[in-house]
């Protein structure tokens, strides 16, 4: 990628002020050295229920459009199962819709979404180059926090995306998802800048801020870079 391509994507996260300050700050977006990763415990696999560990994608999209296992079913308008490119790369996984991507079908839509984009053309990917999923397929009400027994529900069709998917990298955006995916409730600072791994074949999961938060907080949005950059370099290691 070429240093003028790299600030216009880095512009676009909001980043252009934070990266033009001199020579030390253009180190950043031409490739910092990354310290060796942290292993941290393996995310142990959940046992896909044992209809969903046989279906295909056209009958897991077909079953969660018609689900109704948990009591967002009731105020949710579409079910949002998650869109991409099926041999993706990248797994990109968030909390849960919110209320755009509950109208549209489809996750991580409006500004939220337009920043994810922004973070992965800083690293040299296009939305159509990845895939897009939420741990909940349903949008709970207020956008609060999912409880215990809504994820519970959920998560074997997130888990049976990724056996299909087969992903050489996830990448979680924000605390919900990643304490789901990880099976703990470190903060997400804690869970930062390591290589966790995903399933029994170990794909390597990296967690970085979920574009909401840094909407809100955008003083944290070089953080996020660092944890991009992380990421592709995780990836480029194969
Ligand atoms: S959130 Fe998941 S488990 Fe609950 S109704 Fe929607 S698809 Fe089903």
């Amino acid at each position: 990628m070429t240093s003028a391509l790299r600030k216009e994507y880095l512009a676009a996260l909001g980043l252009e002020a934070w990266t033009l300050r001199g020579p030390a700050a253009a180190s950043e977006f031409v490739g910092a050295v990354v310290d060796e990763p942290v292993p941290a415990g393996a995310a142990a696999p959940r046992e896909a229920a044992p209809r969903e560990a046989a279906y295909d994608w056209p009958q897991l999209r077909e079953r969660v459009a018609a689900c109704t296992r948990c009591g967002l079913s009731a105020t949710r308008t579409q079910t949002v199962f998650g869109v991409g490119n099926l041999q993706a790369e990248w797994l990109v996984v968030g909390e849960a819709p919110g209320a755009e991507e509950d109208a549209r079908g489809e996750p991580f839509v409006g500004r939220a979404g337009q920043l994810l984009n922004a973070m992965l053309r800083a690293i040299g990917l296009k939305r159509e180059q990845v895939y897009i999923a939420n741990v909940l397929k349903c949008r709970p009400p207020q956008n609060r926090d999912p409880v215990a027994a809504e994820t519970i529900e959920c998560l074997p069709y997130l888990d049976r995306q990724i056996a299909l998917l087969k992903p050489k990298i996830m990448l979680v955006v924000g605390r919900i998802a990643a304490q789901n995916l990880l099976r703990t409730d470190a903060k997400l600072g804690a869970l930062r800048q390591q290589v966790h791994t995903f399933g029994p074949s170990g794909v390597p999961l990296v967690v970085t801020y979920h574009p909401a938060y840094l909407l809100r907080s955008p003083a944290e949005k070089h953080k996020a870079w660092e944890d991009l950059k992380f990421a592709r370099e995780v990836f480029a290691r194969g």
